[in-house]
């Protein structure tokens, strides 16, 4: 029973996991959240590691049998610290979050007290949940419940953060910390301005740079080691490892000698249990392959394609927020189109290609979001290039203007329809898609 392979144990999983990678292989992957790990990674998450028990750091644990896991985490912290090429008696990094979730709630837990004051970019401006998210109606995350958070935006004419603003909604709000990075954001961070700030407001200056973390290690976007105090970052992003958050902590700060106690003590036991040692094996893996000239070949290649995509949807006369990118990803505004994300992005899953609804600058609610978020990580994991993404750009434009035509000719109802047979066909459900 121990030995024997998951399709005899259980087909049905296994039937599951088939189903999954062909939906992956045959599939155009534009979730920018997502990327296909390696080989590698996949046989290290997979491996006996999940077994082991290890509370605590490497030379002080809770559990007997640690010598390989304290060679293996204090393995993955050397690589981390050496894919963002940080000085280890500058910078330290705890390996041990489950997720990027729990990296920045152990990070915030390490920083400020309860009800203290946080700022974040707003969600509907590209920022996360854990960034202090809140609706009108509710607290939604962890991150509003247990502190005061105050979004700031990004402008409504360039899009682009708004520092400025930031600044004087900082010196009246007063917050002990101010969260930088994004999920939606197609555009660099200029991190001086915002530690200029931080400095002025007497704030921590905290970077969660989940999704940019691969070109940051490529050297192809600024740097927020250069200002932050601390950053946290997945791993399963543009950084191509397993799912797994990390974060990274000064070791130089004058006022602050213990950060990394507070850190440490944050992600254990404050906020999780026993590492997930399997996990932190594939994220050693990755990181040894991160610090490849290979991977900086293939991060400059999935800006060069983010290019290219955002150019050939403005050729097709698009609308993009901030009119293309820096990075990874491209937001299309769907909304002068009359098309909402949602339908464009149920369309796509028809058709084979993976995207995301996502609210653009301007929507009145993220429930109902104007427009859909694309990524080129995956693909160029794929070994796509500009020539390969300008097909990719027709085709989303084909289903576009399907969406369009079947609007046109019978209005809303009949796209709806067309959606909800289809899909109901597909989950074998009535009226699953909700458009
Ligand atoms: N931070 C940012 C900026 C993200 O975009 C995400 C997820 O998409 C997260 C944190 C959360 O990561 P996880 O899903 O691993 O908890």
């Amino acid at each position: 029973m121990l030995y024997a392979p998951l399709a005899e144990i259980d087909p049905e999983v296994q039937n599951i996991i088939d189903k999954e990678s062909w939906r992956q292989l045959s599939g155009l992957e534009l979730i920018a959240s997502e990327n296909l790990t390696s080989q590698a990674v996949m046989e290290a998450n997979g491996s006996i590691l999940t077994n082991k028990y290890s509370e605590g750091l490497p030379g002080a644990r809770y559990y007997g049998g640690n010598e390989y896991i304290d060679e293996l985490e204090n393995l993955c912290r050397k690589r981390a610290l050496k894919a963002f090429n940080l000085d280890p008696a500058k910078w330290g990094v705890n390996v041990q979050p489950y997720s990027g979730s729990t990296a920045n709630f152990a990070a915030f837990t390490a920083l400020i007290q309860p009800n203290d004051r946080l700022m974040g970019l707003g969600l509907p401006d590209g920022g996360h949940l854990t960034h202090g998210y809140y609706t009108a109606k509710k607290k939604m995350t962890a991150s509003s419940i247990y502190f005061q958070s105050l979004p700031y935006s990004i402008t409504s004419d360039t899009n682009l953060i708004d520092y400025p603003s930031l600044a004087a909604q900082a010196k009246i709000f007063k917050p002990r910390m101010i969260v930088c990075g994004a999920s939606a954001y197609p555009r660099d961070w200029d991190y001086a301005e915002l530690k200029k700030t931080a400095e002025k407001e007497g704030a921590w200056l905290l970077c969660d740079m989940a999704h940019t973390s691969g070109l940051v290690a490529a050297q192809e976007l600024n740097s927020p080691f250069d200002y932050c105090d601390v950053v946290t970052t997945t791993t399963h992003k543009t950084l191509r490892g397993p799912r797994a958050g990390l974060i990274f902590f000064r070791k130089d700060l004058e006022n602050a000698k213990d950060l990394e106690k507070r850190v440490n003590e944050a992600v254990f036991p404050a906020c999780q249990g026993g590492p997930h040692n399997n996990t932190i094996a594939a994220v050693a893996t990755a990181l040894l392959q991160v610090a490849q000239p290979a991977f900086k070949d293939y991060a400059k290649q999935v800006i060069l394609n983010a290019r290219t995509l955002a150019a050939s949807l403005s050729e097709h006369g698009y609308k993009l927020q901030t009119g293309g990118t820096d990075n990874h990803l491209v937001l299309w505004d769907l909304r002068p189109l009359g098309l909402t994300g949602s339908k464009i992005e149920k369309v796509c899953d028809l058709m084979g290609i993976t995207i995301n609804k996502n609210a653009v600058s301007g929507d009145a609610s993220a429930q109902v979001p104007g427009g859909i978020r694309l990524g080129t990580s995956a693909l160029t994991s794929r070994n796509m290039v500009e020539s390969d993404i300008k097909v990719v750009a027709d085709l989303l434009h084909r289903a576009v203007q399907l969406s369009l035509i079947l609007q046109k000719e019978a209005g809303t109802k009949m796209l709806k329809d067309f959606v909800r047979v289809a899909t109901t066909q597909e989950e074998g459900k009535e009226g699953y898609a909700k458009v």
